[in-house]
């Protein structure tokens, strides 16, 4: 038998990677890591840089590290390092015994800033932050050195083991490479080390109150896992020649390669955990969680699948340039992926009341109903069928107009895996004149859901039957924004959040197949959209039901109509 390989990803870092394996640069060898900041949780963005570490590991035989970037005290929390494994574990990507954390290196590190310091390379600088800022020049303007600059090895020692010791408030010195104050790239314009910040961290507690900078931190902590290629976003290209005069200053070959690629912004909702958390802390939202959010502990619990966002992540790729990825994509992904895993079941949200007048009053008939069009092997349930059953309120119009096919007075329909049923009255509140039942006749002949002398309807309806429903409630979740890019308009973002981005529907009714349903289930309401049972706010009595897409793009026939 033969088997044809599977086409695997290229794109220009994999082609970097299969230059350096062609030249044995690293003996073969490829190692990865993705290293957040545990200071949020991750969000879909991350998934893209999780999913080309580890694929980039896994297709050349290598290793990814996860190593959590934490060498800023202030916002980093356990409970952001436990959501980081959580997901990328639920991605499906596997790190081994290879978890790390760059405070595990605080020691290492200070030792090769010492050794800096002792080369002449480092110095520790009393200016205040307004005037490092103001020393550094601009883009056309070299900067100034620090009076500073030339202070003494001796003194350097003594100085920042004293603010190490503790014996200087914050912000009153740095320590800072000693570089080049007229560099044409402003990173190189003698960048800072060390910063002071007397702050508890979560992991090292009180031990240190010097803190090093993510420049300085990130080279080194890649040289000592041994990492190949150090792949990261657009924004630290500047920065490849501090990241690689650092390495050059402290440590001999092989060394790792920085390589940039464009971060993923996705329309309609926003990218930055800076900007998220001011929804959580604001209440915008209702947690890190919550279904709305572009995290991708909200998306688990929103009902999209690891297999849909690795896909996604697939198909946009990396390039070089920073783009806008349409949302519609992601949620086709999870489409796409639902349509062929999700068990088909019925639910009504706005329920209207039918009563079947001819069918008898206590009987009950269990319609065998497949949980897959296309897939007989996923099986069938049993749903009752009685008098009395619910279906959707926008189903019915008593007088329809043009181009309504479903149901109204003395029009027939099927419904779904039962019988043709006709309308044949309508009952109104007296008040208000709003319709609370509809009563029908039913074909007893069209059980098959065809009847014999070939009569033809117009529309097939979903429905629950009434007494053996179960309650629950459905939250219909739309974009976050109502415009693509919110970060890009004037003003505040949050003034451009989609005031109907969460819609919540209390009274829906399910069929009683749905109360064995487990937190987390993925479901294919008929006609509705694909939901997914809340693992947050739902319990076996009141179940919570989370939209999780709609069947089609809702946004694509809007954005149509507008043209
Ligand atoms: P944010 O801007 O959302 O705060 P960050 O870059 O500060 O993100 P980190 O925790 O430092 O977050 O990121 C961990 C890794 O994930 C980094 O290598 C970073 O480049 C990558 N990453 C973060 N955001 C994106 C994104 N939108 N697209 C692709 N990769 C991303
Ligand atoms: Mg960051």
């Amino acid at each position: 038998m033969t088997q044809t390989a599977p086409s695997l990803p290229s794109d220009f870092i994999r082609d970097i990677i299969d230059d350096d394996m062609k030249t044995g640069k690293h003996g073969g060898r490829v190692a990865t890591r993705f290293p957040p900041e545990p200071n949020g949780y991750p969000h879909i963005g991350h998934a893209k840089s999780v999913c080309l570490n580890f694929g980039i590991a896994t297709q050349y035989g290598g290793t990814c590290n996860l190593r959590l970037d934490d060498t800023d005290p202030s916002g980093e929390s356990m409970e952001y390092v436990e959501s980081i494994i959580r997901d990328v574990k639920w991605l499906g990507f596997d790190w081994g015994n290879r978890l790390y954390y760059a405070s595990d290196y605080y020691e290492k590190l200070y030792q090769y800033a010492l050794a800096l310091i002792r080369k002449g390379k480092a110095y520790v600088c009393d200016l205040s932050a307004d005037e490092i800022r103001e020393y550094r020049g601009t883009l056309t303007e070299p900067g100034k050195e620090s009076p500073y600059r030339g202070r003494s090895i001796e003194e350097n020692l003594d100085l920042f083991g004293r603010m190490r010791a503790g014996e200087f408030a914050d912000g009153t010195r740095v320590l800072r490479a000693k570089i080049d104050m007229s560099s044409p790239n402003v990173t190189l314009r003698d960048p800072i080390m060390y910063r002071i910040k007397k702050e508890n961290h979560y992991r090292t507690g009180d031990a240190w109150c010097i803190y090093p900078m993510y420049d300085f931190a990130h080279c080194l902590s890649d040289f000592i896992e041994g990492i190949t290629h150090s792949i990261c976003t657009l924004e630290f290209e500047n920065n490849r020649p501090l990241y690689d005069w650092f390495l050059d200053q402290s440590v001999e070959w092989p060394r790792p390669r920085q390589i940039e690629f464009a971060r993923l912004n996705l329309s309609y909702t926003v990218m930055s955990k800076r900007k998220l958390l001011e929804l959580v802390e604001n209440k915008v939202v209702a947690g890190w969680d919550d279904p709305q959010m572009p995290t991708l502990s909200g998306m688990r619990r929103r009902g999209f699948t690891p297999e849909a966002i690795r896909k996604f992540c697939e198909k946009i790729g990396v390039s070089k340039n920073d783009s806008l990825i349409d949302m519609a994509l992601l949620e086709n992904c999870v489409r796409d992926d639902l349509n062929e895993k999700a068990l088909r079941v019925m639910a009504v949200l706005r329920p209207l009341r039918v009563v079947i007048d001819n069918y008898p009053e206590e009987q009950v008939e269990m319609l065998d109903c497949p949980y897959h069009p296309k897939n007989a092997e996923m099986g069938s349930r049993k749903v009752p069928f009685s008098r009395e059953l619910l279906i959707e309120q926008e189903d019915f119009m008593e007088i329809p107009p043009k181009k309504f096919f479903r149901l109204s007075l003395g029009r027939e329909v099927r419904l779904r895996y039962g019988y043709f049923i006709k309308c044949t009255g309508v009952v109104k509140d007296p008040g208000s004149g709003k319709i609370t039942e509809i009563h029908c006749t039913y074909d007893p002949e069209t059980k098959s859901g065809f009847a014999p002398d070939g009569r033809k309807v117009d529309a097939t309806i979903h429905w629950v039957p009434a007494a053996h429903s179960i309650p629950a409630e459905v939250r219909l979740y739309d974009r976050l924004f109502r415009v693509p890019d919110a970060l890009s308009e004037e003003g505040d973002f949050t003034t451009y959040l989609n005031p109907k981005s969460r819609e919540i529907l209390k009274s829906c009714r399910l069929e009683p197949s749905l109360a064995a349903a487990a937190q987390g289930d993925r479901f294919q309401f008929e006609r509705l959209g694909y939901f997914c049972l809340d693992s947050g706010d739902s319990s076996k009595d009141a179940p919570v039901f989370n939209r999780t897409v709609t069947l089609r793009d809702a946004w694509a026939k809007i954005a149509e109509k507008g043209r």
